[in-house]
């Protein structure tokens, strides 16, 4: 069964709350007639509330761009799964690759962060992978995304109809304007469904996974991703952040 495309936008920390606000307002009112699939945007920590309530109702739900592990108790600076569902989220993006590399995430904090929100109903987790400048070049992408895996999501239990997300998104294309080529996105694609299938099975690598690409994907190069077999979605950052260029990424894939 072919499931329903899913794009989520991921503000980062690019807007002030005026403009947050201000874009979330726009988004809604661009994206209204998109009827199918899903759209996700990720604001920052301190707009969620107020972004969900500009959105409800709308086609539109809200993600948080990062969890803790904890649920409760003396974390500093720190937000909880259960804060952010009641917040309004229904995603969270879980070890992206600047956390990984501004904050030191790695995948044994990925793996604490991703079991935490899996305890939690209605919350479904976006877990990030994906390989550096210098592993791509000594040709060690297969092994660095089959290895993340392991450690995300290793010993993980899934139940009943939990969905989680898979974002593959390749270091060296986030935010550089260059894309990955297609089919080598498909090809990774294809490693990463193999690989969930080692671990889970078919049938819950097949019902509970998503798998998303993400990488300076814009309006313009949308097109050649929308009918890749395995691509289930796309994580956008920079062309986000503007409600025209985020509408075209949308209605490309959306479809
Ligand atoms: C991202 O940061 O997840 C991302 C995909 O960014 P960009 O689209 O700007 O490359």
């Amino acid at each position: 069964m072919r499931k329903d495309k899913i794009v989520i936008a991921n503000w980062k920390m690019k807007l002030t709350l005026a403009e947050t606000l201000n874009l979330a307002k726009n988004m809604k009112a661009k994206l209204s007639e998109l009827k199918k699939g899903t759209i996700v945007i990720c604001p920052n920590f301190i707009s969620l509330a107020d972004v969900n309530k500009i959105l409800k109702g709308s086609n539109i739900r809200v993600g948080a761009q990062n969890v803790f592990w904890e649920e409760k108790g003396a974390y500093t600076g720190e937000i909880s799964p259960d804060l952010l569902v009641e917040a309004g989220c229904d995603y969270v993006i879980v070890g992206h690759s600047e956390r990984r590399k501004y904050l030191l995430e790695n995948y044994e904090i990925i793996h604490q962060k991703l079991k935490a929100v899996l305890n939690i109903d209605g919350l479904t987790p976006i877990v990030c992978i994906g390989e550096n400048t210098d592993e791509r070049k000594t040709d060690r992408r297969d092994f660095v995304l089959v290895d993340q895996l392991h450690q995300a999501l290793g010993g993980i239990d899934i139940v009943g109809d939990q969905q989680i997300i898979i974002a593959y998104e390749p270091i060296w294309a986030i935010g550089s304007g260059i894309a990955i080529e297609p089919s080598e996105a498909e090809y990774a694609h294809k490693i990463i469904k193999l690989t969930l299938k080692d671990i889970f099975g078919l049938q819950i690598a097949s019902n509970n996974f998503s798998i998303i690409y993400g990488g300076s994907i814009d309006g313009n190069n949308v097109k050649s991703f929308a009918d890749i077999e395995n691509i289930d979605g796309l994580l956008v950052g920079g062309a986000s952040i503007d409600a025209n260029e985020f509408y075209k990424v949308a209605k490309a894939i959306l479809k």
